[in-house]
């Protein structure tokens, strides 16, 4: 019963960017009840914040290293 240890880095990595980034970079509204989402299509994930008051879009994609 220790499931909050299989947590992935990725999984981490969206914690940090829910914590850190959620603030929209156009127009400086703070998304406190927002998040980010994500997509992965296997070799890359894509994390995208929408922001609600001007729909700006805040987008990371990060790059899984599996060989
Ligand atoms: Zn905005």
């Amino acid at each position: 019963m220790s499931e909050e240890k299989s947590r992935s880095p990725l999984e981490r990595l969206k914690q940090y960017y829910d914590h850190e980034e959620l603030t929209c970079s156009e127009c400086g509204y703070e998304d406190a009840d927002g998040e980010w989402h994500s997509e992965t299509d296997g070799s890359r994930v894509h994390y995208y914040h929408e922001c609600p008051r001007c729909d700006a879009v805040d987008e990371h994609t990060i790059r899984l290293s599996n060989e």
